[in-house]
């Protein structure tokens, strides 16, 4: 029926996109899952429909296509008129190798299959690869514009849609590692947390500055978060805190909040969370279930509002 929300989450052939599909389609809201590949899109739907659940339908979405992002928005338009839920998921960690002293660096993957690693306790899993961690700047540039640049392609490709909803709900899958304390630069920590300040403009060129930065190996100059893990990965996910802030305040009418999900146990994060997709998915499903009102350009930490910084 018309009273039915609709909602489409991103990267959702796996690991969390995949548990919140189940989960909003388990509390009878229609799920657009979508996946930049189709098979795995489609395998990901043929699971949830198994499992009982027959309100979810697949659509083919790569976050960093524009026009990607305008076939889906044509479809969702044409099949339900409006869209109430919007869950930006989709994200990759970039970096591919981690630095265990031999001549070259060493798979992440490799690493992690290691009997060193098996005996680790999750949280110094976490700290052992944080440390050890490869990035380039093609790596780097690639996060960025996957996590940064497809939260705002898909986010501005379906707005008109989500204008149309009467609860229109954005939430946007940060992480603890983009709070802005992993910054070490005073004045780059003030400009992410400056509110009164940022733009959609402003954001985009922090994104812009510190790829240069990145480029020109500077990162160290500004202070941009260099000690602990991926540089980019963090970065992107500030961007992404920033962008939801400023958004949130330019359209009052939606609620758009930022949420860290916990350290999930699944492939993004090399098996090293120890909560279950479950668990990650419950604050996610929770901001995009929640009933009319509520905060709108916050950041959560799983189901608690907690601070930027
Ligand atoms: P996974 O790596 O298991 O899944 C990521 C999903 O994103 C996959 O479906 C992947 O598709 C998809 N994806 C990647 N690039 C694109 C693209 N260009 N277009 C469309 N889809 C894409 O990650 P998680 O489930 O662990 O993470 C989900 C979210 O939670 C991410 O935003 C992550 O940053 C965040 N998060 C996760 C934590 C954890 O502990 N797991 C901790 C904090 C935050 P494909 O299969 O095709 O690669």
């Amino acid at each position: 029926s018309s009273e039915q929300r609709v909602a489409v989450v991103t990267g959702a052939n796996k690991g969390i996109g995949l548990e919140i599909c189940r989960q909003l389609a388990s509390n009878g809201v229609i799920v657009i899952l979508t996946a930049r590949n189709e098979k795995r899109g489609a395998a990901a739907v043929d699971a949830l429909r198994e499992f009982g659940l027959s309100d979810v339908v697949f659509h083919q979405l790569d976050v960093r296509g524009p026009s990607s992002a305008a076939r889906l928005a044509d479809f969702v338009r044409d099949k339900f008129g409006k869209l109430d839920i919007l869950v930006n998921n989709a994200a990759i960690l970039g970096v591919m190798t981690v630095d265990i002293g031999g001549p070259e660096p060493a798979p992440i993957q490799e690493a992690v299959a290691s009997e060193k690693f098996a005996s680790m306790s999750a949280a110094e899993r976490l700290e052992w690869l944080n440390q050890r961690i490869t990035e380039t700047y093609v790596e780097g540039e690639d996060c960025l514009r996957t996590n940064y640049g497809g939260t705002k392609n898909v986010t501005e490709a379906l707005l008109p849609l989500l204008l149309a909803s009467s609860n229109a709900r954005v939430v946007n899958v940060s992480s603890s590692m983009g709070l802005l304390q992993l910054f070490s630069g005073e004045e780059l920590k003030q400009e992410f947390n400056d509110i009164d300040k940022l733009s959609l403009e402003r954001v985009d060129e922090l994104s812009e500055l510190f790829l240069e930065d990145f480029k020109n190996g500077q990162l160290n100059h500004r202070g941009w978060p260099v000690e602990k893990g991926p540089s980019a990965y963090i970065v992107s996910k500030a961007l992404i805190n920033a962008y939801t802030r400023v958004l949130a305040k330019k359209h009052t009418a939606l609620r758009i909040n930022c949420v860290n999900p916990g350290h999930v146990d699944t492939d993004g994060s090399f098996h090293t969370g120890e909560l279950t997709v479950a668990e990650g998915a419950r604050g996610p499903v929770t901001l995009a279930l929640a009933p009319r009102g509520g905060p709108t350009g916050a950041y959560f930490d799983r189901t608690e509002e907690a601070s930027f910084v």
